[in-house]
């Protein structure tokens, strides 16, 4: 059998690239060496807050993320999916005063507080389950990739064939993309349960997260760590080692706590924090092409060379249960009807940004 697409990985990333691609009449199958869902995305709250911050591309792009993955989960999965508003308290003074400021810039419905902000449109969702549900139609293969090979015409995946390959790995890179650089954020979060929680109808947020009661439990979260070789995620969630549930006690008096599960997952994160999505530039085929880049030369994007058929979709960051829907739905039009992918998200604007740095 030849696929027309193959989705390596089983993140959120990847199980909603394969239902849209699915939806849009290709033949697909995801690889996934794992269980669906047991990375990153398994970590995930999986809170789905706006972004409050002052204008900028990249707050703009989340709030559209936001608002089209809310409908999303609600027409398509509501039993996985809970709306419910977020409930944002400032941290100290300081912050109280940067929320003021924003006000008048927010472009998403909000009513204020006397102890802060509630922002009606969010949510949350049961990431397991939604990404189980997003591929119950799609064949999943279970092994690790560990080389692609191009025959003329297809792929060659272990045994599997397909024309045009997804990457969406998470933080585990298959390959490296030598212009864009990333980081990796760890962190842990709880399932929990305390006095009162089944009250609880709205996230909260502060220097941590609780959320609304949702399948008998409430989700503390999530701590945001620099990646150091020597860290033990696990022991550090056991023991609290970076004081979450110190900070979610300061949103809500959490009385007989009970921490029913410990998660532990890595972000891949860009520095601008946009997601990577769609075609990849090829680094050496562009720079022999067009040597005058270096200098500045204004070449259109369109004409980079690119690596034929293979198209990523990665560095979710925090927000991986926000934008992945929306992003997929963007690499499924590109691919059926090659409408454009937003350029903050593509290889072309890191690949030009990195010729002329360096
Ligand atoms: C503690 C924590 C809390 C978070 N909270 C939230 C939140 O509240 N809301 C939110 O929206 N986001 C949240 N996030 C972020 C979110 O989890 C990520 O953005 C998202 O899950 C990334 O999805 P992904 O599919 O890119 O990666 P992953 O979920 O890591 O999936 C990648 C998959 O690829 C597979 N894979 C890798 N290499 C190979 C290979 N060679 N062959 C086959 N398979 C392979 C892996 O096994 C894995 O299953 C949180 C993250 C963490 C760590």
């Amino acid at each position: 059998m030849i696929y027309d697409i193959l989705v390596i990985g089983g993140g959120i990333a990847g199980c909603v690239s394969a239902y849209f691609l699915k939806k849009e009449g290709f033949l697909v199958a995801l690889v996934e060496k794992d269980e669906i869902c047991s990375k990153a995305s398994l970590a995930a709250g999986a809170f789905l807050s706006p972004k409050i911050a002052l204008p900028s591309p990249y707050r703009d792009y989340v709030n559209e993320a936001l608002k089209f993955s809310l409908d999303f989960y609600e027409k398509n999965f509501p039993s996985s999916f809970k709306k419910c508003p977020l409930f944002k308290m400032p941290y100290d003074e300081s912050d109280e005063d940067r929320l003021k400021r924003y006000e008048k810039y927010l472009n998403i419905e909000y009513q204020k507080d006397n102890k802060g902000y509630i922002f009606k449109d969010a949510g949350l969702v049961d990431p397991k389950e939604i990404c189980e549900k997003l591929t119950e139609n799609i064949d999943i293969l279970k092994f690790e990739v560990k080389e692609i090979e191009r025959t003329k015409n297809f792929f060659k995946i272990g045994k599997i064939f397909a024309k045009k390959i997804v990457v969406a790995t998470g933080s585990e890179k298959i390959f490296d993309i030598p212009y864009i650089k990333t980081k990796e954020i760890l962190g842990y979060r709880y399932d929990a349960e305390f006095d009162g929680m089944d009250k609880l109808d709205k996230n909260f947020h502060k220097k941590a997260s609780i959320s609304a009661f949702f399948r008998g439990k409430s989700v503390i979260g999530a701590t945001h760590i620099r990646k150091k070789s020597c860290l033990d995620l696990l022991k550090a969630a056991k023991t609290d080692k970076f004081s979450l549930l110190k900070k979610a006690n300061e949103i809500i008096d959490l009385q007989n706590l009970k921490i029913l599960k410990i998660y532990t997952g890595s972000r891949l994160c860009t520095f601008d924090y946009f997601p990577i999505l769609g075609e990849i530039v090829d680094f050496k085929e562009t720079l022999k092409k067009y040597p005058s880049i270096v200098k500045g030369a204004k070449i259109p994007p369109s004409s980079f060379a690119i690596y034929d058929n293979i198209y990523i979709h990665t560095a979710l960051a925090s927000r991986g249960f926000v934008l992945a829907p929306y992003n997929a739905k963007m690499l499924s039009d590109f691919l059926k009807y090659g409408k454009s992918i937003d350029f903050n998200l593509s290889t072309h604007k890191r690949f030009i940004k990195f010729v002329r740095k360096n």
